[in-house]
């Protein structure tokens, strides 16, 4: 039987729950057991897919094609485990289940009501995880703060479970805020007395308590938290603010925190080997020269809208020994007036995945200045689209080309829904999650991922239209990247220029600390002998 480590939030959001809960997953994998996680959101939307990236930061798509919170890219890169469709539930997807279920007279009649069917279907998720990843632990995080009026519901849920389950098997952490006052320079623990006093009144006493703080703390301050809180003073960790996420669990490995979980929960854990992360912290702190690279985006105002994208550089960057320094450039307000101004002296740039035409110019001009300059670009989904419908217009001199989605009056559709005997299950719909593609022999991407295949997740709508293959070959733009079963162009480069690549898929939802995608190295290599 599977053992379960909740994770809430107290006094604020953004302490880095996911990154704690993460942390402690890399401790107790390095530790020999097989973990597994999952994101409950509280926020009604059914599935993070739809949400303004401006406003909740990218999408980050499993194997399996769930579309999910941007929490799971950490997750997974930090454990190191591929998650799935199970890992991400909103109480919007858990309540229009429960609505489904009433409307198909699957309740018989009877009222239907937050506890017992909403919290129901929240533990049937729980369990399921065990089910489905017949992993030793699952560490579940609870979005928002304890005290929410949404989250009510899976603080209900998992109190169940910990009466179902037994304390043995059930372990709650409460990650909160520990501030510092300046005025007074001290620390206050009355914000956290107060969250653990709410807890309480769920019906839930933390067993850990981690302690976000700036710096580090005065035992006899543990020792007030242990009191005020009704804990073991072992059990109240001190997370302080570090200036990588990546040094976290280096940081808790310090704590024992691993320990205090596998006594608590009766684990037989191994020793602990945390020697690939050790070499991985050792790689960030020698990362001090620093790489430039411009990422031509429309969700600039956000960086989460591209974390993914950013922590595949950073990773990538760290492997190299180098640091990536960020030169943000917003496609919406790019024209052929001031793209030579905006892009001047960019040494790597990349261009990432985007829906809808606004701003899309912009990235069409921008995939022509690095090709014609000689910059280095990595072009992702949408960063593929617009390099080809640049190609078309100033190579092949076809004026209209365009896409479906840009310009569907178009006669030269180079990006399209194809649609067709093989198409016709998922026409009109996005393709989402992992397809294989076959690499070119002789091609940069071959070289890159020094395979003959690679595994990539997708989201996408829009594919490159056949026709036009001849032509681009022609020219001197190769297709080096097929999904064979369907013929879907996966990868696109340019062999005469110093690095022109671009892909159909999202790799940076691939990237590892310890495995950094290999275009994404690629990319990092070449902008970097371009500074
Ligand atoms: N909007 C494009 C499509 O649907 C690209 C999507 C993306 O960049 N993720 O095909």
């Amino acid at each position: 039987m599977a053992k379960y480590i909740f994770i809430t939030g107290g006094v604020v959001s953004g302490l880095g729950k996911g990154i704690t809960g993460s942390s402690l997953g890399v401790l107790l994998k390095n530790s020999g057991l097989k973990v597994f996680m999952q994101k409950f959101d509280p926020y009604l939307n059914i599935d993070p897919g739809t949400m303004n990236p401006i406003e909740h930061g990218e999408v980050f798509v499993t194997d399996d094609g769930g579309e999910t919170d941007l929490d799971l890219g950490h997750y997974e890169r930090f454990i190191d485990e591929n998650l799935s469709k199970v890992s991400s539930w909103s109480a919007g997807r858990i309540y229009a289940e429960a609505l489904n279920k009433e409307r198909k007279g699957q309740f018989f009649g009877k009222t239907v009501q937050v506890i017992p069917h909403i919290t129901d279907l929240i533990k049937q998720k729980i369990y399921q995880a065990e089910e489905k990843s017949k992993a030793d632990i699952i560490i579940s995080e609870i979005g928002g703060t304890v005290g929410d009026i949404e989250s009510q519901p899976f603080v209900e849920a998992i109190r169940q479970v910990r009466m179902e389950k037994g304390k043995a098997n059930v372990m709650f952490i409460h990650v909160a805020l520990l501030p510092f006052l300046k005025v007074s320079g001290e620390y206050k623990t009355k914000p956290i007395q107060h969250s653990v006093k709410e807890m309480l009144s769920l019906g839930i006493q933390p067993d850990i308590i981690v302690a976000r703080t700036e710096g580090s703390i005065q035992q006899r301050l543990k020792e007030k938290i242990s009191l005020f809180c009704n804990i073991p003073v072992t059990n109240v960790i001190v997370c302080p603010d570090s200036d990588s996420i990546y040094k976290i669990p280096l940081i808790l490995k310090e704590t024992k925190m691993h320990e205090i979980v596998a006594k608590h929960l009766d684990l037989k854990i191994q020793e602990l080997n945390m020697e690939s992360w050790e070499k991985f912290n050792n790689d960030i702190n020698l990362s001090n020269d620093k790489v430039k690279i411009h990422i031509v985006g429309k969700y600039v105002e956000l960086s989460d809208a591209y974390l993914s994208v950013m922590e595949s550089l950073k990773i990538a960057g760290f492997e190299l020994h180098k640091k990536i320094e960020f030169i943000w450039v917003n496609s919406r307000y790019l024209t052929k007036e001031n793209i030579e101004k905006e892009l001047k002296g960019a040494k790597g740039i990349l261009v990432p995945g985007g829906f809808g035409e606004e701003g899309v110019e912009g990235k069409i001009l921008t995939a022509n200045y690095a090709r014609v300059n000689n910059v280095p670009y990595l072009g992702i989904c949408l960063g593929m689209q617009v390099a080809c419908i640049e190609f078309a217009r100033n190579v092949l001199k076809i004026c209209d080309a365009n896409s479906s989605e840009l310009d569907p009056e178009t006669t030269n559709k180079i990006i399209d829904i194809l649609e067709g005997k093989d198409r016709k299950n998922i026409g009109g719909t996005l393709r989402l999650g992992k397809y294989e593609a076959k690499l070119k022999e002789g091609s940069l991407a071959k070289k890159l991922y020094n395979s003959d295949i690679a595994i990539e997740r997708h989201r996408h709508r829009y594919e490159f239209n056949n026709d036009y293959i001849e032509d681009f070959e022609k020219n001197g733009m190769v297709i080096s990247g097929v999904f064979e079963e369907q013929n879907l162009v996966e990868i696109i480069e340019i062999p005469s220029h110093k690095f022109f690549i671009a892909c159909q898929y999202h790799p940076e939802f691939t990237s590892r600390p310890i495995k950094p995608n290999p275009l994404f190295k690629g990319f990092v290599e070449a902008t970097s002998k371009n500074q």
